[in-house]
């Protein structure tokens, strides 16, 4: 087709250009990539979670019980029993009256300010959001503002500007996606009760992983449903299955069911997938110390880099980013670990802001000491 082959040219030559791997096996630490093994550091799954035994027998008794596919959207008859216990359990994991689940993330995303929101509201949002939550506000009708990363003074003048409009939404990542920092949602909440606006928090990389139970970033600074009206979370990630939610009021859980386009427009994961999510969530609650060495590797790569000549940012989450800058500089990086056998992703823009390439270091539970120490020795050679 004209034109798009010199597009994809352009973007080689800026170093923009993005290749798939493809595995093989279960997702691991130590994995098969592109035929060859590897010691990763690029998964979601915080906690180790993704193949777990005791996940992967609900998953099967269930697809034994109920098929594989759900055969429709959940307002027409995708809706089983297994959706139905799932969102009882998020509801009560998650602390709130009532959950929905969603067929991904950034669905949920879409939902959130498409049912919300019209024409003559605002949805306000930090700049470095994840990209679902940016297309949120784009596709919405309703004005969109942005703010400096964590910056509260250009969120309180952004609400400040939105005194007229009928509903103002907050949108904001609860750990930065591609800097491991949370927003500081005490304060965020503060603002949002005293300019009468909504803030919604995407807990994607938070649920499971932060907090005494593995509630997230809103448990960890002790949030209640009335603080933040909104959770999103998402169940790919350190629950290790696949989908996401959304957590609040029976109001807001019902205005979503009634009027979320990206809600009733599609078919509803299979069951086996929310009773595998059901079993992860009991296994969360229960195995606390996976929370606890992810913890204690995230402080020993921390003081293990200090030793080496690499910018880490300022994260305590499982995302320990590598600020590289130059596209090319992260990619050369990314390749030469490779050729160790390890694997690190190198995040370009327009993931990250031009000039901020990085290398995405993600930590699991499921890695050890000596996988750190590893990677710490391929870095020196780099
Ligand atoms: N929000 C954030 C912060 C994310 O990082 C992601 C996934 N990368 C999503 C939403 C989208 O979730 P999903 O993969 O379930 O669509």
């Amino acid at each position: 087709m004209k034109g798009l082959q010199a597009e994809l040219d352009q973007r080689k030559a800026d170093g923009l250009y993005r290749q798939r791997r493809t595995t093989a096996g279960p997702q691991s630490v130590l994995q098969q990539v592109d035929g060859r093994s590897v010691l990763a550091f690029c998964s979601n799954d915080y906690l180790g979670l993704a193949n777990h035994p005791e996940i992967k027998a609900a998953f099967i008794d269930a697809a034994q019980e109920c098929g594989v596919g759900s055969g429709a959207a959940h307002l027409i008859t995708g809706h089983s029993e297994w959706h139905e216990r799932c969102e009882q359990k998020l509801a009560e994991f998650s602390g709130r009256d009532r959950a929905l689940l969603f067929s991904t993330g950034y669905m949920a995303n879409l939902a959130i300010a498409s049912a919300l929101l019209k024409r003559n509201d605002v949805v306000i949002e930090d700049k470095l959001n994840h990209a679902s939550l940016l297309d949120a506000a784009r596709l919405s009708d309703a004005d969109f503002k942005r703010y400096a990363h964590a910056s509260l003074e250009q969120l309180e003048n952004r609400l400040q500007q939105s005194a007229d409009c009928r509903r103002r939404l907050v949108m904001t990542d609860g750990v930065f996606s591609m800097d491991g920092d949370c927003a500081d949602l005490p304060a965020m909440s503060r603002l949002a009760e005293q300019y009468d606006a909504w803030l919604m928090v995407d807990d994607a990389h938070g649920f499971g992983v932060l907090g005494e139970r593995g509630a997230g970033l809103l448990e960890a600074q002790s949030i209640s449903q009335q603080q933040v009206p909104i959770l999103m979370g998402t169940l790919g990630k350190a629950v290790g299955c696949f989908g996401a939610f959304v957590a609040g009021s029976e109001s807001l859980v019902e205005t979503l069911i009634q009027g979320a386009r990206s809600y009733i427009y599609t078919t509803a994961t299979p069951p086996a997938v929310a009773a595998a999510t059901v079993k992860s969530l009991e296994i969360i609650e229960r195995e606390a110390w996976r929370r606890d060495k992810l913890g204690e590797l995230i402080n020993y790569f921390r003081q293990q880099m200090s030793s080496l000549d690499f910018a880490l940012m300022p994260s305590e989450t499982a995302i320990q980013p590598i600020l590289v800058g130059d596209n090319f500089r992260a990619l050369q990086i990314s390749e030469s670990l490779l050729e160790q056998d390890i694997l690190v992703t190198a995040i370009r823009p327009p993931t990250v802001p031009a000039g901020s390439a990085r290398l995405r270091v993600t930590l699991s539970a499921e890695h050890e000491k000596q996988h750190i120490d590893r990677l710490i020795a391929a870095l020196r050679k780099v």
